[in-house]
């Protein structure tokens, strides 16, 4: 049984990046420049962009955060997004969610140009994504298919099974999946709260990715012997044991599946990891997009 290794492969991914931009340095360009920004003060949030501005560093980029606080107004908060898609310097643009209640994220999220938004959230770039056309990857499913690829594990023809269709995750996934290109053309079957028999249709997979939010929810009894499992899912929960009080977990029982499976992502260490390594790669392609 393999337990696929995230971290390594996001250290491999980031170097990569960062070979690149030291080559376009010695070029005289400038570096890649990546904007985040925040409103309110959710800690959740707060932590992930302190990671975000870790790993830009790592890799060469410049990273700018724009912290707002929870009261500023949905206005204010276009016209914050409004500057940076007229900013020459900034290359990509990512909104840190959830935004406070009284903006409307859909409208916040559908300002960014298309052409910075590294987080694939604009509908022409989802638009992009169905059609199969070149555009940026969002960042969990793209983790996810970087993960099978560098693994060497088949997808062509297999049957996978996406349990969780939400738009950031789920459905965009088994679109990456379904692709007519190397390393895609499977054969996808989405399963969500309304799925009939979902233990029964999730033991057909040859290739099971789950990303449904519930902590340690797939247990053994949905996985095929020998299926590969993919889990998306991260969540923080209580133990007693721990010195911490909490242990991280995904949304798949790791001690039992791991029995069962061919191979399995663990969770820390699995698809978060190169998450990010995804994202910097697509602020990378709009900056490469610019020159
Ligand atoms: P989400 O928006 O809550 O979507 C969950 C999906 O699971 C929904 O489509 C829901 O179905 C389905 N679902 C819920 N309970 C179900 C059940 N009992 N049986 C079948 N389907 C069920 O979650 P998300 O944003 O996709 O995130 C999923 C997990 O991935 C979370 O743990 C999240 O923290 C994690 N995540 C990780 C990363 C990363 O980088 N590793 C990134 C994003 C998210 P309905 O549509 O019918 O409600």
């Amino acid at each position: 049984m393999t337990i696929i290794d995230g971290k390594l492969l996001a250290q491999e991914i980031k170097h990569e990046i960062a070979t690149k931009v030291a080559s376009f340095i010695d070029e005289g360009k400038s570096a890649p420049h990546l904007a985040v920004v925040i409103a309110g003060d959710d800690g959740a949030s707060l932590t992930y962009v302190e990671s975000i501005k870790k790993n830009t560093k790592e890799v060469g980029f410049l990273c700018s955060a724009y912290q707002f606080p929870a009261s500023i107004s949905e206005r204010e908060l276009l016209e914050a997004i409004d500057f940076i898609n007229h900013d020459d310097e900034i290359d990509g643009c990512i909104v840190q969610l959830p935004l406070p209640k009284h903006i409307d994220k859909q409208k916040v999220v559908q300002k960014i140009y298309p052409k910075k938004d590294v987080d694939c959230f604009h509908t022409e770039n989802i638009g992009k994504l169905v059609l199969g056309e070149d555009g940026f990857l969002p960042a969990t499913p793209n983790a996810v298919m970087e993960l099978l690829k560098r693994y060497e594990i088949e997808t062509t023809g297999k049957n996978c099974v996406v349990v969780g269709r939400s738009n950031i995750v789920g459905k965009p996934l088994a679109l990456l999946l379904v692709q007519n290109t190397p390393h895609a053309d499977a054969t996808v079957t989405i399963c969500h709260s309304k799925t009939k028999n979902m233990k029964e249709v999730c033991a057909q997979a040859d290739i099971l990715l789950v990303a449904i939010g519930k902590p340690e929810f797939i247990t053994a009894e949905y996985v095929k012997k020998d299926a590969v499992v993919i889990d998306v899912g991260i969540h923080r929960i209580e133990d007693k044991n721990s010195e911490k009080g909490y242990r991280i977990c995904g949304d798949v029982k790791f001690s039992e599946v791991s029995k069962k499976c061919r191979a399995i992502t663990p969770v820390p260490g699995g698809v978060g990891s190169v998450t990010m390594a995804c994202l910097l790669k697509n602020t990378l392609k709009a900056y490469q997009q610019k020159l």
